[in-house]
C-alpha cells in the first residue's frame, strides 16, 4: 500500500499522461504516474506521426535522444477506386530542416523513451498498475484512485484522467459518457518490415527522409474511413480506420478492408516481399468539437483521447494529447502556486487555457466536418472517388475520340451518379464546414 500523499496522479502513460507528468514533475510537484501495461507504450497505437513543435513546447531538445524514424519531406493524399488512384503530392526540400517539423515514431519505444524523461523529472510511475476506481470524499470531489494492488486508496489533491479513448474510469464515475459508436472510428495497423535501402528506393528517399501516403476511396465499402501508409526506417506503418457505426450498420470487417488496401494495384508493389512483423487494433476519437465533455470538475481533469481532442480532419491526435496534457499540468501548476484548493472553479483555468489553443480552435473550425462526411459517406467514399477516377483516365487515355466528346461524357457520368443538385449540395456543405 502507498502510503505517501502525492499532488497529482497521473492515469496512463500515453501521450497525454506524459506530457502531463512530465510537466507537473519538472515544476517540483509531487506526482504519482500509474499505467495498466507493462511498460509506457506497451499498450499504445499510432501510424504514427509525431508532430515536433508539440514535443518541443515540453522537452526543447528531444531530438537529442529520443527514438525517433524519419523525418518526413513528402505528403501523398490518395482518392482511391478499385484499380487506381488520383492524387495530389507535396514534396519538399524545405522539411530537410535542422529541427524538421514531422517523424515517424514507434510508439512502443517512444513512449518507453518519454516515460524514462517522466521518471528523469522526478515522478514515481508504477507500471503493471490498473486504476480499477476514482476515490471520492462524501461530497463528490475526487480525492485519489484505487488501484488493482493490494492496499487501499492513493491520495492525491488532483487526478489526471489521460486514460486514452475507451476512458472507463471517467465513464464509469459518471464524469462522461461512453463515446458513441458513430463518433469512433475503429483502426487496424500492421508493421511490414524491408531492409532501409528497399524503402529508401521504392519512396524515393535518402538518408532518413520520410514519406507518408493517406488514402479514402472505394476500399471502405463506401464507410467513412482512411487508409494509411507511413515510412519507418526499416518498416512500413499501414493501417485503415472507419466509424464503428458503420462497420455496425455493413457488417464489413476493419481486416477485409486492411486485406483490400494492401492488395490494391497502387499499394502491393510498395509492400512486396515484406515481413509483418506486428499487428494491432484501436479506437480513435473521431467526433470533433461537439464531443468534447466536461474537461474538469472537483479534483479532476481529463485530457487526451479520453476527453476526445484528436482531429480527425487533420488526423492529428498525438499532438493533441501532449498539448492538453501539458496544458493541464501548467494549470494545475498554476493553481497549485496560488495554494488554491482544487475546486472545479480553481481547474476551470485548463478549459480556458486549452480554448485559448489550437487544439481547441483548430477542433472548433470543422466542428461540421465529421458529421458532415459520416451522413454522406457513400457519396465522399464511393462514388466521387470512382467518378473522379473515371475523369482522370479519360482525360489522359489517347484514343482518338474528341476532346469534346469526352468531355461531356464525363459530365453526363456525374450527372448519372449524382445530380447537379446533389454535387452543388455536397460542394456547398463541404466548403463551409470547412472554412
Ligand atoms: C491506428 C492509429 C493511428 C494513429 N495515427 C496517428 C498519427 O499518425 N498521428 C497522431 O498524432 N495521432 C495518431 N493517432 C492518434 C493517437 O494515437 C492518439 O491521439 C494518442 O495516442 C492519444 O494519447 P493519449 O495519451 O490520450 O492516449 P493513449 O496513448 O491511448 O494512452 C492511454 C494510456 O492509458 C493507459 N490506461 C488506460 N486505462 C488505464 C487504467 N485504468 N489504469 C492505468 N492505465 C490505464 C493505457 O494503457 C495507455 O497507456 C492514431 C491512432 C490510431 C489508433
Amino acid at each position: 500500500m502507498i502510503e505517501e500523499r502525492f499532488d497529482a496522479i497521473v492515469i496512463g502513460a500515453g501521450m497525454s499522461g506524459n506530457a502531463a507528468a512530465y510537466t507537473l514533475a519538472s515544476r517540483g510537484l509531487k506526482v504519482l504516474q500509474l499505467e495498466r501495461g507493462e511498460y509506457a507504450g506497451s499498450k499504445n497505437v499510432q501510424g504514427a506521426i509525431m508532430y515536433a513543435s508539440m514535443l518541443e513546447k515540453i522537452i526543447p531538445d528531444f531530438r537529442e535522444d529520443a527514438p525517433l524514424e524519419r523525418h518526413l519531406v513528402e505528403q501523398r493524399f490518395w482518392m482511391m477506386d478499385d484499380s487506381s488512384h488520383t492524387g495530389m503530392h507535396y514534396r519538399s526540400n524545405d522539411f530537410n530542416e535542422e529541427k524538421p517539423n514531422r517523424y515517424t515514431i514507434i510508439r512502443a519505444q517512444f513512449d518507453k523513451w518519454f516515460s524514462s524523461k517522466v521518471k528523469e523529472a522526478g515522478a514515481t510511475v508504477l507500471c503493471e498498475t490498473t486504476v480499477t476506481e476514482l476515490a471520492r470524499d462524501t461530497s463528490g470531489k475526487v480525492i485519489g484512485v484505487h488501484t488493482d494492488r493490494r492496499g487501499g486508496a492513493i491520495f492525491a489533491d488532483v487526478v489526471v484522467l489521460a486514460e486514452g479513448v475507451n476512458g472507463l474510469l471517467g465513464t464509469r464515475a459518471g464524469l462522461r459518457d461512453m463515446p458513441k459508436p458513430e463518433t469512433v472510428a475503429l483502426a487496424v495497423k500492421e508493421m511490414h518490415f524491408l531492409p532501409e535501402e528497399v524503402i529508401c528506393e521504392r519512396f524515393g528517399l535518402t538518408g532518413n527522409e520520410g514519406c507518408v501516403i493517406e488514402a479514402a476511396g472505394t476500399f471502405s465499402q463506401g464507410m467513412t474511413g482512411l487508409a494509411f501508409l507511413y515510412t519507418n526506417k526499416e518498416s512500413i506503418s499501414l493501417g485503415v480506420g472507419c466509424l464503428v457505426s458503420d462497420y455496425a450498420k455493413t457488417m464489413e470487417s476493419p481486416y477485409a478492408l486492411l486485406e483490400e488496401f494492401k492488395n490494391h494495384p497502387s499499394v502491393r508493389p510498395l509492400l512486396a516481399g515484406s515481413e509483418v512483423k506486428e499487428y494491432a487494433a484501436h479506437l480513435i476519437p473521431e467526433g470533433g468539437y461537439k464531443a468534447i465533455p466536461q474537461l474538469f470538475g472537483d479534483g479532476w481533469v481529463v485530457v487526451g483521447d479520453a476527453a476526445q481532442l484528436n482531429n480527425a480532419v487533420h488526423r492529428e491526435g498525438s499532438n493533441l494529447a501532449m498539448t492538453s496534457g501539458r496544458i493541464a499540468a501548467e494549470a494545475i501548476f498554476q493553481v497549485k502556486s496560488r495554494r488554491d484548493p482544487m475546486t472545479a472553479e480553481n481547474l476551470s483555468l485548463y478549459k480556458k487555457m486549452l480554448d485559448e489553443s489550437f487544439v481547441v480552435k483548430d477542433l472548433k473550425k470543422h466542428k461540421d466536418m465529421p458529421a458532415l462526411l459520416h451522413t454522406n459517406s457513400q457519396n465522399f467514399f464511393m462514388t466521387y472517388p470512382q467518378l473522379i477516377s473515371a475523369a482522370a483516365q479519360s482525360f489522359v487515355r489517347v484514343d482518338g475520340t474528341p476532346k469534346i466528346d469526352k468531355e461531356r461524357a464525363t459530365i453526363a457520368q456525374f450527372v448519372k451518379n449524382r445530380s447537379r443538385w446533389g454535387m452543388v449540395s455536397d460542394a456547398v456543405k463541404l466548403a463551409f464546414a470547412w472554412r
